[in-house]
């Protein structure tokens, strides 16, 4: 039954998230500014909009990082994804790509 509920979640979802949870987030500068800390940064992926945020000491030790998803990113309910499941995530983003020779 999960299996179905990620097949069904996976063929609804948006081709660019899709593509980012199979290649990765895409990310470019969004914003960045000093802290009384060190530095704090915001990149954007240029395909999902997602949002990443790390705050850095003044020597770029990395604090902490958070990513804010859009809407309709996550999939909700599904809990923590197993191998089998990535290959599903990767099978329904690579499948309509593949050309027959
Ligand atoms: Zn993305």
């Amino acid at each position: 039954m999960r299996a179905r509920d990620l097949d069904q979640a996976l063929a609804t979802m948006e081709p660019e998230f899709l593509a980012c949870r199979y290649r990765r987030h895409a990310w470019d500068p969004y914003t960045a500014h000093r802290t009384p800390a060190g530095y704090d940064e915001r990149l954007i992926c240029v395909r999902c909009e997602a949002i990443r945020h790390t705050v850095y000491t003044r020597r770029f030790t990395i604090v902490r990082t958070s990513i804010t998803y859009p809407a309709g990113y996550r999939l909700i309910g599904l809990g923590a994804l197993t191998g089998t499941d990535r290959g599903g995530v990767r099978a329904a983003a690579m499948l309509p790509t593949v050309t027959e020779p």
